[in-house]
């Protein structure tokens, strides 16, 4: 029993009907990552991926085969229409059905990676989240594109964004930052960490094949993790905006 709670006597009559989740986090906390930012995470993913579809397949075209942009649309597109009417319980199911279709309907290396990477988040979030959680579970979603993808970071990959962005959400919420405040700190540091793969020389993927040509592009992939953190940044942005106002 939780040692705050009285030891005899009825709750009080708000509690009982606000319909706290075992983790304390009522469904209106702002502090929260829960099922609806979840979900509206998702959904700005895919608006950024379609808005910036150009320019990710300009960069794959550099140092890749041309369809990063393309194989990011096809698989949040897809994710949307999967997500569409899905009642999920709570924010994990979410994120987990997000990584099972991206790895179905993707067939470039970022599918499987991506899908691992948000199925990994998925499996890691207790619930709703409080910024601590929700970075332990953006840290497992790491862990598993490098289980996976075998890129150490300066390999310019995924993992230069993502390994950043991790740091900097993970000493933010050790700071006490709110939500918004460690996923701008992130999505700072994801882009960052994007621009910091130009004078890199690709050591896996497609682009590794171009050996030093490689050097003086920034990685498609890296960039397309910038998108994912900006798009956690604006979301929760938003939802303390809607919350406040
Ligand atoms: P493909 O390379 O199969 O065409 P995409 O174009 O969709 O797939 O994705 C390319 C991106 O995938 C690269 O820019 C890179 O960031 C990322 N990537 C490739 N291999 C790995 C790996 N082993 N680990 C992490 N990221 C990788
Ligand atoms: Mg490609």
């Amino acid at each position: 029993m939780d040692p705050d709670t009285p030891p005899s006597g009825p709750a009080p009559a708000d509690t009982a009907a606000s319909g706290l989740t075992p983790s304390g986090l009522t469904p209106f906390d702002t502090a929260a990552f829960d099922t609806r930012l979840a979900e509206a995470w998702i959904g700005a993913i895919a608006a950024a991926v379609e808005k910036e579809q150009s320019r990710l397949t300009e960069l794959d075209s550099a140092i890749g085969d041309g369809d990063h942009g393309s194989n990011l649309r096809r698989g949040f597109t897809a994710v949307l229409t999967a997500l569409d009417g899905l009642r999920p319980a709570d924010p994990g199911a979410v994120l987990t059905r997000t990584g099972t279709t991206l790895i179905s309907k993707v067939g470039g290396a970022s599918g499987p990676l991506y899908g691992k990477a948000f199925r990994a988040i998925g499996a890691a979030l207790p619930g709703p989240a409080d910024p601590a959680a929700l970075a332990e579970a953006l840290s497992a979603g790491l862990d598993a594109v490098r289980l996976l993808g075998r890129a150490e970071p300066g390999d310019k990959t995924i993992v230069d964004a993502w390994t950043p962005a991790v740091a900097a959400f993970r000493a933010a919420a050790a700071a006490g930052a709110t939500l918004p405040g460690a996923a701008a700190a992130a999505a700072d540091a994801a882009e960052q960490g994007a621009r910091d793969t130009i004078p890199l020389q690709a050591r896996k993927g497609r682009a590794s094949y171009l050996g030093e040509r490689s050097i003086g592009h920034q990685d498609p992939g890296a960039t397309s993790t910038a998108l994912i953190f900006r798009s956690l940044a604006d979301t929760t942005a938003d939802a303390t905006d809607a919350t406040a106002g």
